[in-house]
């Protein structure tokens, strides 16, 4: 097993097993690993996608990513700003347009100037203003004297002065018009602009006009100051990031593709019925690197001709979901965790096994033989809740039990349903771990992606009144008939006469919460059928899972370490699984001891460990081991 919590080991004495999961290089924490400077450094596997950023970014051109959430689309989309020149940037300033207040103009300058600009003009205008000051209190000073002193009109002298300084106000906002709104300008340090506009509404991203309250009477704010520049301003010489492309509205993927090749894009007021909408400025520069993202299904909604314009002009790119696992890639998964320790900035450093929990973890979510899940920003959130945890009991380190007890806690909705489900069974009863029945088999499924259920099935056969045929209820029935239509061949064999004018029935006991998943069942619905027919009680206590091919091949299937975990849940003693799958067993230590796992590469080997104990069963089995070893050839293939 893995050492004991809490100890950063030396060198010397670090565990072979945490060894090799670290990929060979020992650690005693993760403050031992150095972590890459540049972001395209940090990325993790996605060779493709990786060279493609680089590509479009020296090009200048646009990329289309799809893939599953957490894979790095965002980290790749920003890692490519880092690559892009810096020099080209630029501040964009809108002035007011003293011929046509509706119509402000915009001017671009070299990064920095625009603050400058500003500068100078707020200064001209602290200086015209205190002139201006110092000519208003003179005329007042001047008027009062005049009213009091000569005149004697004591309070017409303070309306006069009123006058003078409500005049002198108005001309000091008007005044204010000349200074222009910087709405895009760059840090001195900062590399070209990452924008992320997943998700904005049509003004933040095409840029909008505030409603000015107070239209007129000359307390109103002139248009130039306020206009808000859009995702596609901001974005300008840098790249423009938008995952879930799909989910925008196709007017504003219309006025995207516009931006795209026309580099640039006037901003006017979003809101139809407000004032701003009859503001609209000069273009204003849009030359940006687009990088769509999205799940398969984002290609089909997105504007076709926007998909093209990206297909003609840039790269389209599929992210993997997994890598293979190698000795050197978990050196990168170390380096993953350093990372993610280091981006957070509080999380104490995770120690040596700590750290091979995790790529445990990753193996484990690949949910494919000798692969690591490359869904990181998953495997992320269990290094921050590790972390958490750590750091909440002022640990100074991350250690093993922390990463354990937040897997615990970081259940998914699906796993967190199914302990729901499987706590409701146990008390009515519903899944039986002990004692034979004839015709009820444990069967297994996945729910979500990253849970198992107990699925029992049952099957009777009774005589038919017409040729006889398969009978189950809703979108089972599919399934149920292909199961039942593969070992038909076994079954003709094994009784004579098949089930020529008989009819199956078959049941998934409380399949409401969908779970059955394709052909993985039919095992299970073959062992119930065969047990019907034959009269032989199935153990109850054993649950089972795996395909099955004509030839009573018994086939690999999916998820099944949920499946083996939700049996040993459950209550199972024993659990059946397809042979190929023994390779992509990661079922936690905790259940270990509570389920033995059989492997069986036939359906005859099935029914050996499944059927009641008794001589029938034994002929049984050994029957149909020997013809479909023989005679099946023919049969299957008819
Ligand atoms: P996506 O955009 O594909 O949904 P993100 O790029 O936002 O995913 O990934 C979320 C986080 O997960 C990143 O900030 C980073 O910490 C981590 N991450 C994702 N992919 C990788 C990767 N390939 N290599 C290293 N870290 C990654």
């Amino acid at each position: 097993g893995l050492s004991p919590p809490g100890v950063a080991e030396t060198d010397a004495e670090l565990d072979p097993e945490v060894l090799d999961l670290l990929g060979g290089v020992p650690i005693a924490t993760t403050a031992d690993v150095e972590v890459p400077e540049r972001l395209i450094d940090q990325v993790i596997g996605q060779e493709r996608a990786r060279d493609v950023v680089t590509k479009a970014a020296s090009q200048r051109r646009h990329v289309m990513m799809i893939g599953s959430p957490g894979t790095g689309k965002s980290m790749l989309s920003k890692a490519m700003t880092e690559l892009l020149p810096k020099e080209s940037l630029q501040d964009v300033l809108v002035y007011h347009n003293p011929e046509d207040g509706n119509q402000p103009k915009v001017r671009t300058v070299p990064m920095g100037k625009g603050k400058q600009i500003i500068e100078a003009h707020k200064e001209e205008a602290r200086k015209a203003g205190q002139f201006r000051n110092l000519i208003m209190w003179g005329l007042i000073a001047v008027v009062l004297m005049y009213s009091l002193l000569i005149a004697g009109e004591f309070l017409l002298g303070i309306l006069a002065a009123g006058i003078v300084f409500l005049l002198f106000r108005y001309g000091s906002r008007r005044g204010s018009a000349a200074i222009p709104n910087l709405i895009v300008t760059t840090d001195d340090d900062a590399t070209a602009p990452f924008i992320d506009a997943t998700g904005a509404h049509a003004g933040a991203l095409l840029g909008d006009v505030r409603h000015d309250p107070y239209q007129s009477g000359g307390l109103e704010t002139p248009s130039h100051d306020r206009v808000e520049p859009g995702a596609i301003h901001k974005a300008n010489k840098g790249v423009l990031f938008i995952d879930e492309i799909n989910t925008l509205d196709i007017r504003s993927q219309q006025h995207l593709l516009t931006a795209m090749q026309e580099r640039e894009f006037s901003i006017t007021g979003q809101s139809e019925r407000s004032s701003g909408a009859m503001v609209k400025t000069e273009p204003v520069p849009t030359d940006f690197v687009l990088v769509a993202a999205g799940n398969l299904d984002a290609m089909s909604h997105m504007h076709p001709a926007l998909r093209s314009r990206i297909k003609g002009y840039g790269y389209e790119v599929y992210m993997d979901d997994t890598i293979e696992d190698s000795a050197e890639m978990r050196q990168k998964y170390v380096r993953f965790v350093a990372q993610e320790v280091a981006k957070d900035g509080r999380l104490p450093p995770f120690t040596n096994d700590a750290v091979a929990e995790v790529i445990l973890e990753a193996r484990r979510r690949a949910g494919r033989k000798g692969h690591l899940t490359l869904e990181f920003r998953n495997l992320g959130g269990l290094v921050r809740v590790a972390g958490d945890m750590a750091r909440g009991e002022d640990s100074p380190v991350t250690t093993r039990e922390h990463v354990l007890d937040a897997k615990r806690r970081a259940r998914s909705i699906e796993q967190q349903i199914a302990d729901e489900y499987i706590e409701r069974r146990k008390d009515y009863n519903i899944s039986m771990t002990e004692g034979s029945v004839v015709g009820r088999v444990n069967g297994l499924a996945v729910m979500g992606e990253d849970s198992g259920i107990v699925l029992p099935v049952m099957a009777e056969v009774t005589p038919s009144q017409g040729p006889g045929s398969v009978i189950a209820t809703g979108k089972l029935q599919e399934i149920a008939q292909e199961a039942v239509q593969n070992v038909s061949a076994i079954i003709k064999k094994l009784s004579g006469t098949g089930l020529n004018g008989k009819d199956v029935h078959i049941q998934f006991v409380q399949a409401g919460q969908g779970g059955v998943d394709g052909d993985s069942a039919s095992v299970t619905i073959a062992t119930a059928v065969i047990s019907a027919l034959e009269d032989l009680g199935v153990d109850q206590s054993t649950a089972m899972t795996g395909s099955l091919s004509v030839r009573g091949d018994v086939l690999p299937v999916g998820g099944i370490t949920h499946k083996i975990e939700a049996a040993a849940k459950a209550g199972m003693k024993t659990v059946i699984i397809p042979a190929a799958n023994l390779q992509d067993v990661m079922i936690e230590d905790e259940y270990k001891e509570l389920v033995d796992i059989v492997p069986v590469t036939h359906i005859s080997e099935v029914l050996k460990h499944s059927l009641e104990g008794s001589p029938d069963m034994d002929s049984l089995a050994s029957r149909v081991a020997e013809f479909t070893d023989t005679v099946l050839d023919g049969v299957g293939r008819g």
